[in-house]
């Protein structure tokens, strides 16, 4: 049975994360830790420890002392605090991940990080953007996303560390707002057409950026983990998508459970060119046929349940 460490657990990703891993491998084998402590479920339902991933000894110390045998790394500056501190999210996302990667090594541990959709750039083919392309990216957040594929790539092929990892497209979720990123709107979205029936977009008409619901992310970190290794040819990078949407296609599938649903547009010129140069849709191939990747969720199912559970919670 796996005993894992989480870093950066009380984000958008990490909340729902642990919940699921607790659910599979045990409470005590999922040893959740954050920059910061709260009141929420995770920090009560099993481990939980304050954890600055920058700080290598005290990262190694709650490793060695639970025994974990995999680190699921997911702290990190999201694309738009990136673009805003750039320095910082240097620091943070390179050093929390080198952190990360050299205890792993040290203790042997299976590793897991996530990449983006934001480590591609403006000269990345736009449309069923291939698995293996230029990536050139013209954001902080993009540089440290493709320097992470490649530090990955480096201690498998250098160390044998069992590394692995998922270029996310937006992830979408009702539970834990998004922490920062460009995609954040079509979050924003849901929670506006349940609350006031409206929403100004920040992103434009027409910017198509691959998302995917929650539920089938998490069933991806899981499979690809437990994926048999020798399958796996892209091991830190498989592409993974579920729906390529804009602004308008969000809103009409909201429309037919909201009818009124009033969409407009006050366009922020800074996340907009950080959407400019990402993708319109992935190609996904790698990861059906290397390790069985599959979306349920399409786009009319997961408005179905954002809205669904969103209104249960305003009631
Ligand atoms: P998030 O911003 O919601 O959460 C990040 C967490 O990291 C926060 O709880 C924060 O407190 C914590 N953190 C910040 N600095 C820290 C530090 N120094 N030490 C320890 N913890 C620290 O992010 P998320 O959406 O959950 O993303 C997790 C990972 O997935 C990131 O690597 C992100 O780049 C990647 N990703 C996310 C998305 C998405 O749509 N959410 C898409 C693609 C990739």
């Amino acid at each position: 049975m796996k005993k894992i460490l989480v870093t950066g657990a009380l984000g958008q990703i990490g909340s729902e994360l642990v919940v699921k891993l607790r659910e599979i491998y045990g409470a005590d084998h999922v040893v959740a830790t954050d920059l910061r402590s709260s009141s929420h479920e995770i920090t009560r339902s099993g481990p939980f420890e304050v954890l600055d991933v920058t700080n290598d000894k005290a990262m190694f110390e709650i490793a060695k002392r639970y025994e974990v045998d995999t680190i699921m790394h997911l702290a990190a500056l999201l694309s738009a605090t990136a673009e805003e501190k750039p320095l910082l999210a240097w620091n943070l996302n390179m050093g929390g991940l080198m952190n990360a990667l050299e205890i792993s090594r040290e203790l042997g541990c299976q590793f897991f990080t996530p990449s983006s959709i934001g480590s591609f750039g403006p000269s990345t083919p736009k449309d069923n953007t291939p698995q293996d392309t230029i990536q050139r990216p013209n954001t902080m957040y993009g540089v440290n996303k493709v320097s992470g594929e490649l530090l990955c790539d480096y201690y498998f092929y250098k160390y044998g560390l069992d590394t692995r990892g998922l270029r996310f497209p937006g992830l979408i979720s009702y539970m834990t707002p998004p922490g920062g990123g460009t995609t954040d709107y079509a979050v924003e979205i849901y929670y506006a057409a349940v609350t006031t029936g409206r929403y100004t977009s920040y992103i434009a008409k027409n910017s198509n950026m691959d998302m995917m619901y929650m539920p089938d992310a998490l069933n991806a970190i899981i499979d690809l983990m437990e994926a048999d290794s020798y399958r796996l040819i892209h091991r830190n990078s498989f592409n993974v998508t579920a729906m390529s949407v804009d602004p308008e296609a969000i809103a009409a599938a909201i429309r037919k459970e909201i009818p009124g649903f009033i969409l407009d547009y006050d366009v922020d010129p800074k996340r907009q060119a950080i959407a400019d140069s990402w993708p319109h849709s992935m190609d996904a191939t790698a990861a059906r046929t290397e390790w069985g990747f599959h979306a349920r969720y399409d786009l009319k199912a997961m408005t179905k349940d954002m809205l669904s559970h969103l209104s249960d919670r305003q009631m």
